[in-house]
C-alpha cells in the first residue's frame, strides 16, 4: 500500500513544475495546486495529462495494477480562498467520481449547493469549538456475562444555534477536510478526561472510551496529548480506551503500528472500532497491541437473517480470542441479537436495546434506575433498560437533522 502510495506520488511529481504543490489528503487521495493562471479549458488539458499518467499501468511484485483516475479541478477565481477552493475541488471530484470515474471536471460557480454548505459548516463549527454548543454523551457497554456496565463510548454532539443536532457523521468529515479534527479531537479528549475526574469525585469509577480519527493518529504528538490529558485530570491510563477504526489503523500500517506502540506505554487500552469493514492484514492484526475489537454493526444487524453474517460474526469473535482480544458488539438493538452473540461467546454488548448515547445527567438516572432493580434476568434487565431508553430518546437524541 506504502509503496503504492510512493509510486503514484513520484508520477505526480513528475507533471508538475517548481512552485506547484503536492499533498496527501486521503488513503487514496491527493491534492495538486499549481500557481498559474490557468483557465478552465488549460485546467482541463493539465488534469487530462496528470489523469493518462496516473492511468498508466504499474508493475508491483510482477503484477500489474491499473487505475481509475478522477480528479476535480477549482480555480481560485471562482473559489475567493484557500476552504473554498478546497471544498470546490472536492466537489468537482464528487462530480467526476458520479460520472463513473476516470474522469476529470473543473469546478463552475453554482455546480452543487453542498460546496455552500460545507464551508458553513466548518465556519460554524470554529465558532462551536470557541463556544458551548458541543457536548459529549455516553453509550454504555454491558458484559455479555450477566449484562454487568463494563464501560461507556463518549461521542461527540454538536447543537447549532439554528440547524440543531448535527451528527458528527456528518461534521467529523468536514472537521478533517479542513484541518479542524486535531482541536476538535484535543476538545472531546479533553472533557472526556474532566468527566471522569467529575464521576471519580463521586466515587464511581467508569471506563471511558474515546474515538480517534484517522487525521488525529497522524498527529505527531498524540501520545503526548493523551498523556498530558490524563495527568491534567489525574486519571489512570488504563482506564481510558481509544477506539480507532480498522480501516484508519490498517492505513499505512507502520506508522500506526509506531502510534498504538506510544499510546499502549502510556498504559490507554486501544480497540479496533467497526471491525470488519476494512481490510485487516491477520499478521499486522497480531502485531497491533490492540486489546478489544468492535464487531460492526452491519454484521450484528444481519445476524437474524443472515447466515453469512452469524459465520462471519463467530469466525471474528474466534479469531480475536485467539488473538487475546477481547470482542464488543455494537448495534445490538433486539434480543434475538444480544442471545446470539452471547451464544457465539461475545465478551460486550453495546446498542439501542440495552441504552442510547445519553448525557451525563441521563446516565446517572440511568444508573440509578439499574442499582434500584438488581437481580432481575437478562431478558428483563434488557427490556426494562430498552423502556428507560425511550427516555433519552426525547430529552438527547432528537432526531438529527
Ligand atoms: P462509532 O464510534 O462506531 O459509534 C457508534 C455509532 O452507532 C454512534 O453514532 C451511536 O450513536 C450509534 N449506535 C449505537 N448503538 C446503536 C444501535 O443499536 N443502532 C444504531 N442504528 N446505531 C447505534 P454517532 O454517535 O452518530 O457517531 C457516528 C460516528 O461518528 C462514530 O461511530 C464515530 O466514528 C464518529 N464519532 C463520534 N464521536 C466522535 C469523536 O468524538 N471523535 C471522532 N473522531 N469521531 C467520533
Ligand atoms: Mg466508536
Ligand atoms: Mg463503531
Amino acid at each position: 500500500e506504502f509503496r503504492r502510495v510512493l509510486f503514484r506520488s513520484d508520477r505526480l511529481q513528475s507533471q508538475m513544475r517548481q512552485p506547484d504543490g503536492l499533498g496527501r489528503a486521503d488513503t487514496d487521495e491527493f491534492i495538486v495546486w499549481a500557481q498559474a493562471s490557468f483557465d478552465a479549458s488549460q485546467a482541463n488539458a493539465w488534469a487530462g495529462r496528470l489523469g493518462q499518467c496516473l492511468q498508466q499501468p504499474c508493475l508491483i511484485n510482477g503484477v500489474e495494477l491499473r487505475f481509475t483516475v478522477s480528479i476535480g479541478i477549482a480555480r481560485l477565481a471562482d473559489s475567493l480562498d484557500a476552504p473554498g477552493l478546497l471544498a470546490h475541488s472536492l466537489d468537482a471530484l464528487v462530480i467526476a467520481r458520479r460520472a463513473g470515474g476516470g474522469v476529470h471536471c473543473v469546478y463552475e460557480p453554482g455546480m452543487d449547493r453542498q460546496v455552500q454548505a460545507q464551508i458553513e459548516m466548518q465556519r460554524d463549527l470554529r465558532q462551536a469549538l470557541a463556544g458551548d454548543e458541543l457536548s459529549l454523551h455516553y453509550q454504555p457497554k454491558l458484559h455479555a456475562d450477566g449484562l454487568g456496565l463494563a464501560g461507556v463510548e463518549a461521542l461527540l454532539r454538536w447543537r447549532h444555534p439554528v440547524r440543531g443536532p448535527v451528527s458528527p457523521a456528518d461534521f467529523i468529515p468536514v472537521a478533517e477536510r479542513f484541518g479542524l479534527i486535531g482541536e476538535l479531537g484535543q476538545w472531546v479528549l479533553d472533557a472526556a478526561c474532566r468527566q471522569m475526574q467529575a464521576w471519580q469525585a463521586q466515587g464511581l469509577t467508569l471506563a471511558v472510551a474515546v474515538n480517534l480519527s484517522a487525521h488525529q493518529l497522524r498527529q505527531p504528538d498524540l501520545v503526548q496529548r493523551v498523556a498530558d490529558a490524563l495527568a491534567r485530570h489525574g486519571i489512570p491510563p488504563q482506564q481510558l480506551i481509544l477506539e480507532i477504526t480498522e480501516s484508519a489503523a490498517m492505513d499505512d500500517i507502520d506508522a500506526s503500528l509506531k502510534v498504538f506502540d506510544g499510546l499502549a506505554a502510556v498504559g490507554v487500552k486501544l480497540s479496533i472500532d467497526d471491525f470488519g469493514t476494512g481490510y485487516s492484514s491477520l499478521s499486522y492484526l497480531r502485531r497491533l497491541p490492540a486489546r478489544q475489537l468492535k464487531i460492526d454493526r452491519s454484521f450484528v444487524g444481519d445476524l437474524e437473517s443472515s447466515r453469512d453474517a452469524q459465520a462471519i460474526v463467530e469466525a471474528v469473535i474466534r479469531m480475536a480470542h485467539a488473538l487475546g482480544l477481547s470482542v464488543v458488539a455494537e448495534g445490538v438493538e433486539t434480543v434475538g441479537q444480544s442471545d446470539t452473540l452471547r451464544q457465539l461467546g461475545c465478551d460486550e454488548l453495546q446498542g439501542y436495546l440495552f441504552a442510547k448515547p445519553m448525557a451525563e445527567a441521563q446516565l446517572a438516572t440511568w444508573l440509578q434506575a439499574r442499582e434500584a432493580a438488581p437481580g432481575s434476568g437478562a431478558a428483563e434487565v434488557a427490556a426494562g433498560m430498552a423502556a428507560g431508553v425511550d427516555g433519552a430518546k426525547q430529552a438527547s437524541e432528537a432526531p438529527l437533522a
